[in-house]
């Protein structure tokens, strides 16, 4: 993990920050008591961070005694600096800036694009400088940036990418030539996982599933995120649910993401209806007109998603699973077909439903791994 660029916070720094950050605006008063640390080492930490300009103090709060001294609040200075987020799809590439509290500035989504190795370093060069450079001027500027890839991702490194031929490029350290700010990468469906994690602090246990061109699962247990000894966890989109059946990327046979990612589902409908440029929406118009073809293609996609749930709570046993797909959002029964289809155990055991952060859920997932590398907090929560 990366350091800020004021060097390693100490562990009493790192306390008073994220308490402001997650739950700010406080008081010194407020703070020393959540904290349990006395009130002269409280204002010692918050005037280094003042001077840093990572806080500020915002007005007057309400006093708390009967006739007490009313406090100073205090609160994340959230444009003291800047988070970049990009999402490479396998024919887009999305981007979002951040305020240091994870709420959008701007976002800038290129469709249609060719995305391929050789030129993707150049295109992400341009398209960054681009969205950068009506930044106003800010203490920290660009405090990093973190690209999900639709692929398996281990230590900043890609290991496998069947959407695009990324695998065993050298993604971070070819952008790290031009910028210099920390850059990381991460597999989108672990930054779906963090996303919903940041945005709800009941869920300790969850899990996210992406559903595009493939199809991945993000796994979050006791609040931290599960990735596996080669970042393969989660990688349910290669649960085989066919023996012998339709060859797949990963060299296997019978995967799942063969039979109900949306990218298979889209092609099969451009088959049927006989219209090779159709989109997600034209599919579910279709379905919502009750064509019987559309119906059968999205029952047939929840039929395996049925099947991926289900073995997802066998194994983990998540409180929640959130989907995000385009097919989900447009179907707001989607999540509640699933679950009746499932067994009792696993029906019952679960709460099932479209991620809340909407199509963005992936670039907020990555604003989550940007600030808190920066701020070096323990915990950041999405307001
Ligand atoms: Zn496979």
């Amino acid at each position: 993990m990366f350091a800020n660029r004021t060097g390693i916070r100490e562990t009493n720094e790192r306390t008073v920050l994220s308490v402001i950050v997650n739950e700010g605006p406080l008081s010194r008063a407020n703070l020393s008591e959540k904290i349990g640390l006395n009130k002269a080492s409280v204002s010692a930490i918050v005037k280094t961070l003042i001077e840093q300009q990572l806080i500020q103090e915002v007005g007057i709060g309400e006093s708390t005694t009967q006739g007490g001294r009313k406090p100073i609040m205090l609160e994340l200075n959230k444009a003291a600096g800047f988070a970049i987020s990009v999402d490479i799809g396998y024919d887009y590439i999305d981007t979002m800036i951040h305020y240091l509290d994870g709420s959008t500035r701007n976002r800038k989504l290129l469709p249609f694009r060719t995305i391929e190795k050789n030129t993707i370093t150049a295109d992400l060069v341009t398209i960054i400088q681009e969205i950068t450079a009506k930044l106003p001027k800010s203490p920290f500027g660009v405090i990093g940036m973190t690209i999900a890839i639709h692929g398996v991702v281990q230590n900043n490194w890609i290991t496998f990418t069947p959407a695009y031929d990324f695998a065993d490029f050298p993604l971070a350290s070819e952008l790290a030539q031009h910028f210099d700010f920390p850059i990381l990468i991460e597999n989108e469906a672990n930054l779906l996982a963090l996303s919903e994690h940041a945005k709800n602090n009941a869920y300790h246990n969850l899990v996210g599933i992406s559903i595009h061109a493939g199809l991945g699962a993000g796994i979050i247990m006791n609040d931290t995120l599960y990735t596996g000894e080669n970042g393969l966890s989660g990688e349910i989109g290669h649960m085989i649910v066919h023996i012998n059946g339709n060859p797949c990327s990963c060299g296997g046979h019978g995967c799942l993401e063969t039979y109900s990612s949306e990218k298979v589902i889209l092609e099969a409908f451009r088959e049927i209806s006989g219209n090779p440029e159709a989109i997600i929406p034209d599919l579910y118009r279709a379905y919502v007109a009750k064509n019987r073809q559309a119906i059968q293609l999205i029952d047939n996609m929840i039929d395996y998603l049925t099947i991926a749930v289900h073995n997802t709570i066998a194994l983990y046993n998540p409180k929640v699973i959130a989907i995000h797909s385009e097919i989900s959002r447009l179907i707001p029964s989607f999540p509640e077909q699933i679950k009746e289809r499932l067994p009792r155990l696993t029906a019952q055991n679960i709460e099932l439903k479209t991620a809340q952060l909407g199509e963005e859920a992936i670039l907020f997932g990555a604003a989550v791994v940007t600030i808190s590398n920066f701020l070096e907090v323990p915990k950041f929560e999405l307001k």
